[in-house]
């Protein structure tokens, strides 16, 4: 396995489980790749707040055999903060029109008429997506600002899948009509959500241990230089480790690193068509400032949208409340101010000491604190490829990759960077899940099929209380379950 976060972590999990002994090279020093958590002290940050949740039965069964205690159940509370102003999100009605004014209210729901009767077409990219849902004054207010801190482009240039995937569903009527339904019931708002006590490294370093306990490997600061194959067969992997280098031949790989640098790393070299889509996927870097502040108490959110356009930060957590054991004693929390930014560019390369100093000063410009409540100390926390940008290009180059690949007979590629796709944690495990199965004679379990729209993940849904472990595959090896099971699976679902 190729990289130790959860789509590598749980391919190994799987496969330790069924005797094998996978061994996991992390290029890193850290368990759990963008999921892990950071140690500043004795306060525990999160690459961005974690929310644990998933409609798989198969990531719900490993979460619980992964982890040695049961996950919190965490109250959710996120809300907008636009233009000095807190919106409910979801949005309710009386926040909403109370914050807009009627006449604001009025205008967006003409413009939003305007353009169900004027469509704006081809509706290829994020900006003309949700102006026909919603309008364009609520993609304006509620849209824009926020995806293009975030990808750094403009929204006429991401495509409309990204929208699709993460909007599903969404449209000005539902919208409304969710927030009728919510208008004057907040205690619908304030959902639950599973969550680790010490952070989402938790469940990925408990895993690690138990894949070792089974006999495995996780080898941290291992770093996959080069993959040798012959015949569509990876036949060995170079391996940069304590200033060495080592070769080591491989029967299988599943690898979760980029899947751009998975093509530039293969040698004999990938064909120049293959390269050149390699080439073209680009990725969005993001940085957390984490400060502390005095108070326990100074807002009651998990996290914040910050909408403003006027400061540079995308959202604020606030790790107390998340977990009250991601803070040290004595602290009264630990704030992550999230900035999406791009190598190089002008966040990426300001100092961390600068980085403290705007993070301080934008939170208090927001009014969200007190530059006196802040502690002195802030620590900053860097992470490469965060995002895969699907930009106008990125599809027909992953289809590419994709295709090529396919022609590997003992090389699959996982995970969130490996198939450049907008995963969430559960995605990628199902992903090395499948790979794993795959590698174990499932082949119709194809870890492509994982997030590729809304219906399928949906099947899997009811399709993954079968027996899908590997223990159980193999233990079962092949027998279907009887109509009389399927049906009593299905009923249990209900
Ligand atoms: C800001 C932010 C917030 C998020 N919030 C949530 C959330 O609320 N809920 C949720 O479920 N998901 C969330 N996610 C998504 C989640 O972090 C990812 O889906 C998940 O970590 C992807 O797992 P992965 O194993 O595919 O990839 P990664 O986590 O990227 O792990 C890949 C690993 O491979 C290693 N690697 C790379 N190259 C090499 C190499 N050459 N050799 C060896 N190792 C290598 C990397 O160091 C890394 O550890 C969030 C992501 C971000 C950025």
């Amino acid at each position: 396995m190729i990289g130790a976060g959860p789509a590598g972590l749980t391919a190994a999990f799987e496969l330790a489980q069924t005797g094998l002994n996978p061994l996991v090279l992390e290029a890193s020093p850290h368990i759990g790749g963008i999921s892990r958590t950071h140690l500043w002290g004795a306060n525990r940050i999160d690459i961005g707040g974690h929310r644990f949740f998933t409609k798989s039965a198969d990531v719900q069964r490993l979460w619980a055999e992964m982890m040695d205690e049961p996950m919190l159940q965490v109250p959710r509370l996120s809300r907008i903060f636009y233009r000095d102003k807190f919106y409910q999100y979801p949005l309710q009605i009386p926040n909403t029109v109370g914050n807009l004014g009627l006449f604001e209210s009025f205008l967006m729901f003409a413009s939003y008429v305007r353009m169900r009767l004027q469509p704006e077409l081809p509706e290829d990219s994020f900006q003309s997506w949700v102006r026909n849902r919603f309008g364009d004054r609520l993609y304006r207010t509620f849209f824009k600002t926020y995806t293009e801190k975030v990808w750094g482009i403009p929204c006429t240039e991401i495509r409309a899948d990204w929208a699709a995937q993460r909007i599903h569903g969404l449209s000005f009527f539902t919208a409304v009509l969710n927030a009728l339904r919510n208008s004057g019931k907040v205690k619908s708002l304030i959902k639950t959500f599973d969550y680790p006590r010490l952070g989402p490294g938790m469940l990925w370093e408990s895993c690690a241990r138990k894949i070792e306990k089974l006999g495995g490997r996780v080898v941290t600061n291992a770093r996959a230089t080069r993959i040798h194959h012959e015949s569509g067969r990876a036949t060995a992997v170079e391996v940069e480790h304590e200033g060495k280098t080592h070769t080591l031949r491989c029967g299988e790989v599943i690898s979760s690193m980029p899947i751009s640098t998975l093509v530039k790393n293969l040698s004999p070299a990938a064909p120049p068509m293959v390269l050149e889509a390699a080439c073209g996927l680009r990725y969005r870097d993001f940085l957390i400032v984490a400060l502390t502040c005095r108070k326990p108490d100074i807002f009651p959110d998990n996290w914040i949208y910050i909408h403003s356009p006027e400061v540079r930060v995308g959202r604020i957590q606030n790790f107390r409340n998340w977990s009250p054991d991601m803070v040290a004693e004595g602290t009264g929390t630990v704030l992550g101010m999230e900035y999406f930014c791009s190598r190089g560019d002008d966040l990426w390369t300001k100092s961390d000491a600068d980085l403290v100093e705007l993070a301080k000063s934008e939170i208090s410009n927001l009014g969200l604190a007190e530059k006196s409540d802040l502690g002195l100390e802030g620590h900053v926390i860097r992470e490469l490829n965060a995002y895969p940008v699907y930009d106008a290009e990125y599809r027909p180059h992953v289809d590419s990759l994709r295709a090529y690949f396919h022609g590997f007979s003992n090389l699959q590629t996982v995970g969130r960077n490996g198939m450049h796709r907008y995963n969430n944690q559960d995605h990628s495990m199902l992903a090395g899940h499948h790979a794993a199965l795959r590698l174990l004679g499932r082949p119709e379990l194809d870890p492509w099929e994982v997030n590729t729209e809304r219906s399928y993940y949906e099947e899997q849904v009811l399709s993954s209380d079968k027996k899908h472990s590997a223990t159980e595959i193999l233990a079962s090896e092949k027998a279907p379950p009887s109509p009389k099971e399927e049906i009593s699976n299905l009923k249990s679902q209900i």
